[in-house]
């Protein structure tokens, strides 16, 4: 038994059933015994993947985009460059080495990085360097005022979420509880909710999941860009709408239970992009997509970085460089299911791989 656990079974104990919400921000976050204050979950012997650690084109076009941004936006100098969650910092490596040529760009960026975890935060000052990164727990403490680049990759996916079901008396919200031996489960609380909005017409059984936490980030965002400018980009492994239990466990890249060793186990769920759209457009941003990483990828010149990285290699080096592409980009594999939003001032030009109808109305 994990210490996080037995501190969870006494706080259950005393308190009474948690909301889905604490428990993740504990089993994640927690300072001293949360999963990812604790180790590097990308590492070789880790638990899952992300698409920078699957292909280096990922990170070389999100870079090359953010490069365009900036020139389109009359290359201010200094531009905050932000990344939320950097994990082993691979996304930003490969983006300044894709932008080198760029004149001037990497001179004009003060470069902020957004990290709970000590063990990545010790690997992305040593691997970033160069850019002599400031470190924050959070968003808000980033200065403001300038222009602001942002990229968050499988970020909001790890955020907490709430969860509430629909019985024959309204929503019930699900709750995390330990029963007298002190084994954590699932339990429904015992007053209903009306939640109107939701809509009334969805079956008993329906789940929901509503993130208080993922929407105030979406509105610091989106606050912070429609008053300075700039962009964000946000890549998530996404869901349409609020609807549908997606909370999701792993454990050295298989399934596992949610509820069991928290602090040991990668917990996330997939991301409502539709509730952060509204969340930034309340705060006056203007919002391109959701549109899937296939399509993005594709429009920022995939095919062509391959060819050109796969030119004159062995063969077994170029078909391996294809098929970290084809993961990226297949709709079978990463392609729809992970989506793109892009936050932008509104009056400022189309993001990099967007088209202009794309903007949500
Ligand atoms: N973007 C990286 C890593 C994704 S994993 C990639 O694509 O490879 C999620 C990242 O967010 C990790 O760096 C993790 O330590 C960080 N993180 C998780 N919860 C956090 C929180 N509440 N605050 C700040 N960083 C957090």
């Amino acid at each position: 038994m994990t210490g996080l656990a037995e501190r969870l079974r006494r706080s259950l104990a005393f308190e009474g059933p948690m909301p889905l919400s604490r428990f993740l921000a504990l089993a994640m976050a927690e300072r001293s015994a949360g999963y990812y204050t604790t180790r590097d979950p990308l590492g070789a012997a880790g638990d899952f993947t992300t698409a920078p650690e699957i292909s280096q084109c990922f990170g070389e076009l999100v870079g090359a985009a953010l490069a365009q941004a900036w020139l389109d936006r009359g290359a201010p100098a200094p531009v905050r460059l932000v990344e939320l969650g950097p994990g082993r910092g691979t996304l930003l490596l490969d983006a300044f080495r894709a932008t080198q040529r760029v004149a001037d760009f990497h001179r004009a960026i003060e470069l902020h990085l957004v990290e709970a975890s000590p063990v990545l935060r010790a690997l992305q000052a040593e691997r970033l360097a160069a850019f002599a990164p400031r470190f924050h727990d959070r968003l808000e403490t980033v200065p403001e005022g300038r222009p602001l680049l942002l990229i968050a990759n499988e970020f909001f996916d790890v955020l907490p979420i709430r969860q509430f079901v629909r019985t024959a008396d309204g929503w019930r919200e699900r709750l995390v509880a330990a029963d007298e031996h002190g084994r954590l489960g699932f339990v429904l609380a015992p007053h209903a909710l009306s939640l109107p909005e939701l809509g009334t017409d969805l079956r008993e059984g329906t789940v929901v999941e509503l993130s208080p936490a993922r929407a105030a980030l979406a509105c610091e965002i989106g606050r912070r860009i429609a008053a300075a400018g700039g962009l964000a980009l946000l890549v998530d492994y996404a869901k349409v709408g609020a609807v549908g239990d997606s909370l999701q466990a792993v454990r050295g890249h298989r399934r596992a239970d949610p509820l069991e060793e928290p602090g040991n186990v990668d917990l996330s769920s997939r991301v409502d992009f539709d509730a952060l759209a509204r969340a930034a457009r309340a705060q006056g941003a203007a919002v391109f997509g959701p549109i899937g990483q296939g399509a993005f990828l594709e429009r920022l010149g995939i095919r062509a970085r391959l060819a050109r990285l796969a030119a004159g290699r062995p063969e077994p080096v170029a078909r391996a460089l294809a098929a970290g592409v084809r993961r990226l980009v297949d709709p079978e594999e990463m392609g729809t299911l992970f989506r793109v939003l892009a936050v932008t001032r509104s009056g400022e030009p189309v993001p990099p791989g967007f088209e202009p109808q794309e903007l949500a109305a």
